[in-house]
């Protein structure tokens, strides 16, 4: 049975009143790959009634009255993205789709959904509180930089006058949240919740707390906004990271330290949720975003990569959380067992398939490790990175019952695969379907190194084992590469120097991704300070519209409609030379289409 949207549902569950109520900008989608359902399961299953509220109008504030009050308090979501991302291209333009909404249509869920919610519900019930979280809360809880507005913004709790905020994975400290309600706390005096930030008045005592320049130092001052991101990056292990403190104004964000990740034994009780696997049955239209997942299996959540352009290692945590074999193919086998399943999982993985299983040797040296990533700028040694366990899930998958096959389409790291031949052996025999996807995102040193990424000689030496393994096992198979362009620290030069990579090891990219300075990224804070925060060191940043478009058209050679793009791309950084080579055709050409 769905969870109740209305209180006619309520009732038929025997319930007058609901605990909590979930309000979110995505549809309602009962399975576990969206936050939501996913957390009001994981309520549920503790006791809880609990409701959700999907896609309000949010232009009025009846929609948000539908399941009545709630007895202990409203969460609340932008949904599985950030609104803003979610409604603008990188060129701020209007996007015209929403794979989270019946229909793939645009408009079902305001800009800024997070604060709007808020607010209607606190119009509609003034004293129940309200707690915000997901991803667009999770990255804006610190006075942030705001691509669409281009300044820095309070943090999301002050600008959506909510009662708390969760960030990262929400299970640990909902759930402890409602318990203590339940056993009759006050909601004003639980202000030390791992994983949550409240607003207070006077300073959290003891030593382990550690002060960011202000709201308004480091919306004045970009050097203080670095100096602020650089303190809050030491702060990211759960297992040794302080309570965070930022004043804005006469009052203070109060962050405390992150919750501790899942172990194996709860990330399977999670997963062993029942969940319908279904979008809810009112609505009518396909919702892209489901029909992506369907058929997919979450193996793990986190990521050790530490990418600068990426949120993720900061929403879902560095420490891999993994299910065990058994759950996940207990969910193959409940897949398998759908009359519409054809026998195809499209997808085992998680942010980075091959980290399934990867851990910390070394957890004496674990439990006060600040580093960025344990992969830059080179695999730390005490990753236990084998594989094994993903190749032994790989194999058991496509051996299930009613599985014809099983494909890896999350994308991997491939400086982390070279250390994984096993893995990589299953994967290219049975699971790429001809097609990897692999995301070098630049090859240009000094670029690659402010991603945090490792640089063209790794990719190369992964694209020769990729070939030598293909070949040995004699299938055609290629590299789909992932690259950016505009990502702070990126000229033109370095395009053309990546453009003249692909062409020498013969890849062709499909689609580049045009950098966005997303809330919360390392790569966000270069791009608005023009400071690499962790070296204090300045970064070139590209940021008009000509620049960034020349710079993704030198990637497109093989699309005809970018040739002239490049060629003005080449005149301006005085390459002409390299028309031949990049472009096959020799000297100038008259431009039938220039970027001003
Ligand atoms: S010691 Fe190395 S492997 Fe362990 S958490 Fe730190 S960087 Fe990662």
């Amino acid at each position: 049975m769905f969870l109740p949207v209305t209180r006619d549902e309520a009732a038929r569950r025997g319930w007058d009143e609901l605990d909590v109520i979930f309000v979110t900008g995505d549809a309602y989608i009962d399975h576990p790959a969206f936050g939501v359902p996913l957390l009001a399961r994981w309520l549920e299953s503790h006791g809880f009634r609990v409701g959700i509220i999907s896609q309000p109008d949010w232009r009025s504030r009846e929609p948000f009255t539908a399941l009545g009050r709630p007895r202990l308090f409203f969460a609340v979501s932008a949904g599985a993205m950030d609104s803003m991302v979610a409604h603008y291209t990188p060129a701020r333009k209007l996007r015209h789709d929403d794979a989270y909404t019946p229909g793939n249509r645009h408009g079902a869920r305001p800009n800024r959904a997070t604060i709007v919610y808020t607010s209607r519900l606190k119009e509609a019930y003034r004293d129940v509180p309200v707690v915000i979280g997901g991803i667009e809360a999770s990255l804006r809880r610190f006075a942030h930089y705001d691509y669409w507005e281009d300044k820095v913004r309070r943090s999301i709790l002050f600008d959506a006058k909510a009662d708390m905020l969760v960030y990262g994975m929400g299970e640990r400290p909902l759930l402890e949240l409602a318990n203590r309600l339940r056993r009759g706390e006050p909601f004003g005096r639980i202000g030390d919740l791992c994983g949550t930030a409240v607003i207070a008045r006077e300073e959290p005592g003891g030593e382990n707390v550690v002060m960011l320049p202000s709201f308004e130092q480091v919306s004045g001052d970009r050097h203080a906004y670095a100096e602020a991101f650089r303190l809050l990056s030491y702060e990211q292990n759960p297992l040794c990271a302080r309570t965070v403190v930022q004043r804005h104004g006469d009052r203070l964000l109060v962050c405390n330290s992150p919750s501790l990740p899942l172990f194996e034994a709860e990330m399977d009780a999670v997963y062993a949720l029942p969940f319908i696997k279904a979008p809810h049955l009112s609505y009518r239209e396909p919702i892209p975003a489901y029909e992506q997942i369907k058929t997919s299996i979450t193996s793990h959540r986190g990521c050790f990569g530490g990418c600068a352009f990426c949120a993720i290692t900061h929403h879902q945590g560095r420490i891999i959380q993994s299910r065990s074999a058994a759950s996940v193919l207990q969910e193959v086998e409940r897949l398998a067992g759908q009359r519409w399943f054809r026998g195809a999982v499209s997808d085992i993985g998680g942010p980075t398939a091959n980290m399934y299983g990867v851990r910390c040797g070394r957890p004496d040296i674990q439990a006060a490790c600040r580093k960025e990533s344990c992969l830059y700028p080179q695999p730390c040694r005490n990753l236990i990175a084998s594989g094994r366990p993903a190749a032994d899930l790989l194999r058991k998958v496509r051996g299930a019952r009613g599985v014809t096959h099983a494909a890896v389409s999350s994308g991997v790291r491939y400086d982390l695969l070279r250390l994984q031949p096993e893995y990589l052996r299953e994967l290219l025999r049975h699971h790429v379907g001809g097609l990897l996807k692999v995301a070098p995102e630049h090859v240009a040193e000094r670029v690659t190194h402010l991603m945090r990424k490792p640089g063209a000689k790794i990719f190369e030496e992964f694209l020769s084992q990729f070939r030598c393994e293909s070949a040995r096992l004699g299938k055609r198979q290629h590299v789909v590469p992932y690259f950016i362009s505009g990502h702070p620290g990126t000229t033109l030069d370095d395009m053309v120097e990546l453009a003249l990579f692909l062409r020498r090891t013969g890849l062709r990219v499909e689609q580049v991704q045009d950098f966005t300075p997303t809330p919360g990224t390392l790569a966000t804070c270069m791009y608005h300070t023009g400071i690499d925060p962790m070296t204090g060191v300045s970064v070139y940043v590209p940021r008009g519209g000509k620049e960034k478009r020349l710079q993704k058209a030198l990637l497109l050679g093989h699309i005809a409609a970018e040739r002239p793009l490049i060629m003005q791309a080449l005149r301006e950084c005085g390459r002409e030379d390299l028309c031949v080579e990049l472009l096959g055709v020799r000297g100038r050409k008259p431009d039938r289409r220039t970027v001003d």
